[in-house]
């Protein structure tokens, strides 16, 4: 078993079998190496690695040395990809650092911009105000498709502009794993000041450690009020230049275009002190910001060039997909042949429709492409990805996997959001932290949810519930959804799980009877039996007690579930079905069958 730890998302099991990992780290790995130095670079053993080349049909035993294109195809079943030795560099993790690149290659790169605020604030008419005056090659006006990033000039520098405004869209990318932004633009309206999707904003832009310029927009209105908006601003911890604080603020009218060139200057500003840069040497690696078919071109991708340089033919892998370079566009539909780090860029040529927030990565040839794509299914199939809970949280922080424990706190009230802020705050222990990403009052909301896959956070509901997409997303993704209704049960539960003594307490409860009506033989030996549900359901994954009478016969799960001649996911009062249950096949007609399943209560 390995123990590495990477962006504290990497799941270490406890039993020594297959991990999970999720986020892909670059490897040097020389001309040739051993089969047990290999082991050691990616931190595991080497029966593991053995394991893996056997899986790729590779027999190697643990002295053999091994050429660093077959390692290549393994390294990504261990969180690893292996850097290209022509380049050389690191092409930068998915959290793109630039501490390992070689600085001689570093060159400066245009600020990603992306923008964020209250629905109705003015996001969409600031970024077509910019859009339409900075156009980067001067000549306004021409017809500009959306394509979800574009570049603008301001000043001799160019700024990259995300151009799906929201922390919704902030966050979906970041919960996939691509830090993308450099800078958040907070848009609040000055003639209304902070509102609550503002505060959710600034809480998703913290929790990306992004730095945030403040645009208080609307500043034409008679009714604007930028002091107060500043006020506000300082109460949620952003304290402004000119009140002293280190946050950029620029007063903007989005609709006349006043002090958006003063915004700009800002954002390169920030970008200045935050020394972008990249290597335009290495292999092309970056972010899909989003992708559609079109009916003659086939899959137009909008991508977003993190590192490296880009070329038309390159061979590219996106998550489980794989594709050649055929041809590429700027924002502005002009072909190119090449693109370099932050720009925006569309290309052809992907089998599928790459997810936004996916990267992007350049392979030597097709021949890698495949072999990656074919490592990354096996991989997939094999993972199944989820957060913290508070019964493990314990043993993660202990790992070193995640830092604390990060909660989002959804409430009925705003008095209790204060009330468990302050109570949480007395939590914290010098070995021990809890981390309250984001505390507001509401039902929990898929954004919640992202920004908790994004954070490895878990969620807790005080007296509030999820929506009912964000439930199934929740689920979907593995993240934890915990309800209270008294301050005092959180605050225990949080103190037990922070010690590790938390234990789940599950109970049996029964959701569904029928009567067996029918028997029918299937093969010589195994038996269909056909029910009627009185009361409740019979879910596939239901636990079956036989009853005949008052004794229990037989307890077992069920290995087919069917109505008429459809496999379902479950039968419902009055609806009949055929079932049939692991190991057992002596049914009787009358016989009782008893759906249970069993649930959490604490
Ligand atoms: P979004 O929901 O944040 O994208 O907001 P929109 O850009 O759609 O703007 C909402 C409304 O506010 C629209 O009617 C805009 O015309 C108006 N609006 C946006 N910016 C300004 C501004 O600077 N001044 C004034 N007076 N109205 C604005």
């Amino acid at each position: 078993m390995t123990n590495r730890i990477d962006n504290g998302t990497q799941q270490v099991s406890d039993n020594g079998a297959e991990e999970e990992i999720y986020d892909i780290e670059p490897l040097e790995v020389p001309a040739a190496i051993s089969v047990h130095d290999l082991a050691d670079l990616m931190m595991t053993t080497p029966v593991e690695v053995i394991k893996e080349f056997m899986r790729t049909g590779h027999m190697y035993s643990i002295n053999d040395v091994v050429q660093h294109d077959v390692v290549s195809v393994i390294a990504p079943a261990f969180g690893f990809e292996v850097l290209s030795q022509e380049a050389a560099t690191r092409p930068g993790s998915i959290v793109l650092s630039m501490d390992e690149e070689d600085p001689s290659q570093l060159v400066a790169r245009p600020p990603v911009v992306t923008i964020l605020g209250h629905v109705d604030h003015g996001k969409t008419t600031l970024l077509d105000t910019i859009r339409k005056s900075n156009v980067v090659s001067g000549e306004a006006g021409g017809i500009t498709q959306h394509i979800g990033a574009y570049q603008v000039k301001s000043n001799g520098h160019v700024i990259t502009f995300l151009d799906t405004p929201g922390h919704a869209a902030f966050t979906a990318m970041r919960a996939r794993g691509a830090q993308v932004t450099d800078i958040a633009i907070l848009v609040v309206a000055a003639d209304d000041g902070i509102m609550p999707q503002t505060e959710e904003a600034i809480d998703h832009v913290k929790a990306a450690g992004v730095p945030i310029v403040v645009a208080i927009n609307k500043v034409d209105r008679p009714d604007a009020d930028t002091e107060r908006v500043k006020r506000q601003l300082a109460e949620h911890d952003l304290l402004i230049e000119e009140w002293g604080g280190n946050v950029i603020s620029a007063s903007v009218s989005a609709l006349t275009g006043e002090g958006v060139p003063e915004l700009l200057e800002s954002i390169i500003i920030v970008s200045e002190v935050e020394e972008l840069k990249a290597n335009p040497h290495a292999l092309a690696k970056g972010v899909v910001v989003e992708a559609r078919r079109d009916k003659s071109r086939g899959t137009e991708t909008t991508m977003l060039v993190q590192n490296g340089t880009l070329k038309v033919g390159d061979n590219l892998v996106i998550g489980t997909l794989r594709g050649r370079i055929r041809a590429m566009f700027t924002d502005r539909g002009e072909a190119i042949e090449s693109a370099g780090p932050s720009q925006p860029v569309v290309i052809l040529g992907m089998t599928g429709l790459p997810e936004a927030g996916h990267i992007f990565q350049v392979v030597a040839d097709e021949r890698e492409a495949r072999q990656v794509v074919e490592s990354r299914q096996r991989q997939a199939d094999m993972q199944k990805s989820s957060g913290p809970t508070l019964e493990d949280v314990h043993t993660r922080i202990e790992s070193g996997e995640i830092k604390g424990l990060n909660l989002i706190v959804k409430t009925d009230v705003q008095g209790s959001v204060e009330a468990i802020k302050g109570a949480l705050n007395n939590l914290n222990t010098d070995r021990t932290r809890v981390n309250l990403v984001h505390a507001a009052s509401g039902s929990i909301t898929e954004s919640d949810i992202l920004l908790a896959v994004a954070s490895q956070a878990i969620v807790i509901g005080f007296n509030s519930t999820p929506e009912q997409a964000a439930q199934a997303f929740a689920n979907q993704e593995g993240v934890e959804i915990r309800h209270y209704s008294i301050i005092y049960n959180l605050l225990d539960d949080v103190e037990l799980a922070l010690t590790g003594l938390l234990e789940p307490v599950y109970q049996d409860v029964v959701e569904g009877r029928a009567t067996v009506r029918a028997i029918f033989k299937v093969g010589r030996r195994q038996e269909v039996a056909g029910f009627y549900v009185n009361e409740g359901r019979f879910a596939r994954d239901s636990k079956v007690h036989v009853l005949r009478g008052r004794e229990q016969l037989y307890v077992g799960t069920l290995t087919s579930l069917k109505h008429f001649k459809d496999d379902v996911r479950e039968v419902a009062t009055g609806l009949e079905g055929g079932l049939m249950v692991d190991g057992f096949n002596s049914f009787e007609e009358g016989d009782t069958l008893e759906a249970h399943r069993s649930v959490r209560v604490s």
